[in-house]
């Protein structure tokens, strides 16, 4: 049985119950190692086969699970975050799907929850905004042509911009084409580890910002006026307002 377990984003409490409990079972782990917190590994029992997939191919990390399948052993694959999320977890379940080997998937905290926890702020506010958006710049790999980063601020929504802090000047511009310069944004690095750094600005400074602070990667880019201090009170605990589990006035 193979478990693909999302880790967290750092902070070695912040895997789920069910995730660790499954680590400290493992056989064999395979972990994303250039994210993964390794101190998320100490719980796992002695003689566990630990690879870490950040020097393998696909098809080595494949190969390692095919192994531990023919050997009835329990494998723990650990990705960061939550693996749905730029986890690259879809072309290893085709495989396991193509050749009938079971596994389940655990979810985990993602780095964008553990930023907003970091900034002590919520994404989606009345009046505000309801929506967010989850995206990358294109780099190395491309992302689609409608998914823009000029076509995605047209909406003025909450953005999270995820792999991309190397490319701060090329993402400010691409967003002051629809978000006003005024616009907060802020900058988390290692959201929920020792080291975690927060650089807040507008889409005036904060390249600037970013650059002085020294921070390449490991780092969200969260742009809106989530960051700002106007928006309306939410309904659901509105004394005014009736809903499911409470009726106006009560
Ligand atoms: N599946 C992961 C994302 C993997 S992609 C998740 O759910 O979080 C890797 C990118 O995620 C990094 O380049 C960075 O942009 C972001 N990231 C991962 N962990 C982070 C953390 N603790 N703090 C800030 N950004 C993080």
């Amino acid at each position: 049985m193979i478990y693909f377990i999302g880790a967290g984003p750092g902070d070695p409490d912040l895997i789920t119950v069910k995730g660790k409990k499954l680590i400290e079972r493992a056989d064999i782990v395979i972990y994303a190692g250039s994210l993964v917190n390794k101190a998320i590994l100490d719980c796992a029992k002695s003689g566990c086969e630990i690879h870490n997939s950040a020097e393998m191919t696909l098809e080595e990390v494949i190969s390692v699970m095919e192994k531990g399948e023919a050997e009835k052993k329990m494998t723990a694959r650990v990705h960061t975050g939550d693996p749905s999320v730029y986890g690259a977890i879809r072309e290893q379940i085709d495989i396991l799907d193509s050749r009938n080997i079971c596994y389940e998937i655990i979810p985990g905290v993602s780095s964008f929850c553990a930023a907003a926890a970091a900034l002590r702020k919520e994404y989606t506010l009345p009046g505000v905004t309801q929506t967010v958006i989850l995206t990358r710049m294109e780099g190395r790999t491309a992302v689609p042509e409608k998914e823009k980063i000029e076509s995605l601020a047209a909406h003025n929504a909450t953005m999270v911009v995820f792999l991309s802090v190397n490319m701060m000047d090329d993402l400010v511009e691409r967003l002051k084409t629809s978000y006003p310069e005024s616009t907060p944004i802020a900058v988390v690095y290692k959201a929920s580890w020792p080291e975690q750094k927060i650089i807040r600005g507008t889409l005036e400074n904060i390249a600037g910002l970013v650059k002085a602070a020294g921070v390449r990667k490991t780092a969200l880019i969260v742009v809106g006026d989530f960051l700002g201090d106007e928006y309306e009170l939410s309904k659901l605990y509105d004394k005014n307002f009736s809903h499911e589990y409470r009726r106006a006035g009560e």
